[in-house]
């Protein structure tokens, strides 16, 4: 049942809350907040509460210096962790204008506008995710290092150490909170774990991962660890992605399932493949945003290289899983945890739209039997830098369209900077390959 305003004043009085954190997340996925009081709660729930944009990175070159939050009172959870006596909770909130309009960079506002076609379209966008990362150790400074003492394998039985203490922990946390874990378990890499974000409403499952990146941060700390969602920490060890399991339902239904189709998909199905496939370019500047994000993104590592579809490999960035019926999915293995999660859900769904409203119509599924990997990254390679990704999508109205105009210029700006200042760098890499060679 969703909270009202009313229900968050009386749980707050309840549980004798002191401090309320309002939290939004910026262009670039990070999370921020601001502290209240509970004496200020009534007015911050009818959005009075105002701050500085400037101070703000993601929201700042903006005449606009006012804004105001918003809260969704649907979003109000109490902190597990924090003492009984003097609770913390918070709240997710929605950035407006002094004006009360939707402020243009506001990513939850930009998924709502995107959810909001797919409902005139009557489709409901659902989604779960399976996000990964990593648990590496602290020095003596209490310093985040790459340094893992862990032995342990893909869903390994037996707890060897701290890791799988800390991941019973922060799932335990997590479900105390009110999201839905369906599984967690050890990732290949030493270190490496990954927990699965059950299907719900994609905006509540963007709110989920934006608390699900603080929590696991959180509680990983309460145990002397680091959690760290770098897409590639390790150059020895398969990434941390963040498969997204995409479903659109109508009139109560899983539209992407048709036994009659071919291979029990729907035509919807299919357009929808085919919108993100055609859009893959540009949709991958916002899944995977960083430098870094394309070191995982090569072919030797489970992670996808090919802008294509598969049922069972790995090299595609969408796979169909066997599910069908009510589990019929289109699960997005590109993206990693790093994305934002609006953008990357109002970018995917844009894109699959499109797809949808445009008949398109995608190319057979990969074989088995495939050409080598290296050919078809010729023909059909996903990005392969993120100055690849920028230029694809400083070309894509669609996707353009989905973030808004504020916040693709922004993007763009501060990406593109990132990729220079990278560029700009010389790597040891470099050094080993071509200082005595040449
Ligand atoms: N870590 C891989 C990735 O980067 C995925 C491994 C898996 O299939 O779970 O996406
Ligand atoms: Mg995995």
């Amino acid at each position: 049942p969703t909270l009202t305003s009313e229900d968050v004043l009386h749980k707050a009085r309840e549980y004798n809350v002191k401090f309320i954190r309002l939290q939004f997340t910026d262009i670039f996925g990070v999370l921020k907040n601001i502290a209240i009081t509970v004496e200020e709660l009534p007015r911050a729930l009818e959005g009075r509460v105002m701050f500085d944009s400037s101070v703000i990175e993601g929201f700042v070159q903006n005449r606009e210096s006012d804004i105001y939050l918003l809260p969704d009172p649907a979003t109000f959870v109490i902190f597990p962790w924090r003492p009984r006596e003097g609770a913390v909770a918070r709240l997710i909130c929605d950035v407006l204008t002094p004006q009360g309009e939707p402020y243009g960079a506001c990513s939850r506002a930009a998924l709502k506008r995107v959810l909001a076609r797919a409902k005139e379209m009557d489709l409901e966008f659902r989604v779960g995710a399976q996000i990964e990362f990593f648990l590496f150790h602290t020095d003596a400074q209490g310093k985040p290092t790459v340094i893992t003492h862990d032995r342990a394998g893909y869903c390994d039985l037996t707890p060897v150490d701290l890791g799988e203490n800390a991941r019973r922990d922060m799932v335990l946390t997590l479900q105390e909170m009110g999201l839905d874990v369906s599984s967690s378990h050890h990732e290949i890499a030493p270190g490496q774990h990954e927990i699965f974000l059950k299907e719900d409403d994609a905006l509540t499952v963007a709110d989920s991962i934006a608390t699900f990146k603080f929590v696991v941060r959180t509680i990983a700390q309460r145990h002397g660890l680091h959690a760290s969602f770098m897409p590639r920490p390790l150059a020895r060890y398969n990434g941390s992605g963040m498969h997204l399991h995409q479903f659109l339902w109508r009139d109560g239904e899983n539209a992407f399932y048709d036994p009659a189709g071919e291979h029990q998909l729907s035509e919807l199905a299919y357009r929808y493949i085919a919108g993100l496939i055609t859009h893959a370019g540009a949709l991958t500047a916002i899944t995977n945003p960083l430098v870094n994000s394309y070191k995982r993104l090569i072919p030797t590592d489970l992670a996808p290289v090919l802008a294509a579809w598969s049922e069972e490999n790995r090299s595609t960035m969408i796979r169909v899983p066997a599910q069908r019926q009510e589990g019929t999915r289109i699960v997005l293995r590109s993206p990693d945890p790093t994305a934002n999660p609006y953008l990357a859900l109002a970018a995917s769904l844009a894109a699959g739209l499109d797809g949808i409203e445009h008949g398109l119509v995608p190319g057979a599924p990969l074989s088995e039997n495939h050409a080598p990997v290296r050919e078809l990254i010729r023909r059909i390679g996903l990005p392969r830098h993120l100055a690849d990704a920028l230029r694809a999508l400083a070309g894509d109205a669609v996707i353009q369209n989905a973030l808004g105009r504020e916040i693709t210029a922004r993007f763009l700006e501060a990406k593109e900077d990132e990729w220079e200042r990278y560029q700009a760098e010389v790597h040891q890499w470099e050094l080993d390959e071509y200082l005595t060679n040449f």
